[in-house]
């Protein structure tokens, strides 16, 4: 949970300096609409750990979502 907290201000660092323009890595979470970014591939590298090719992430809002890359390189989020 600590480590969502320090990536939400990441990404708040990122948006600010414009990083997010050319990605395709913005995903949200299913249950609240909590916008996320994987500019700096910090999920995809979790991702390629995972056998299954997902990640679990505990959203702000308490509760946990999956998210994934497409055929298309672009992020996929889904319960
Ligand atoms: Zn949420």
């Amino acid at each position: 949970m600590l480590c969502a907290v320090i990536y939400i201000i990441m990404i708040g660092i990122q948006i600010k300096n414009g990083f997010l323009d050319f990605a395709k890595t913005d995903f949200e979470c299913p249950h609240c609409k909590a916008k996320y970014s994987d500019a700096d591939d910090k999920y995809l590298k979790r991702c390629e750990k995972n056998k299954s090719w997902t990640t679990k992430i505990n959203c702000k809002c308490g509760k946990p979502f999956f998210m994934t890359y497409d055929y298309k390189g672009d992020a996929v989020s889904f319960v």
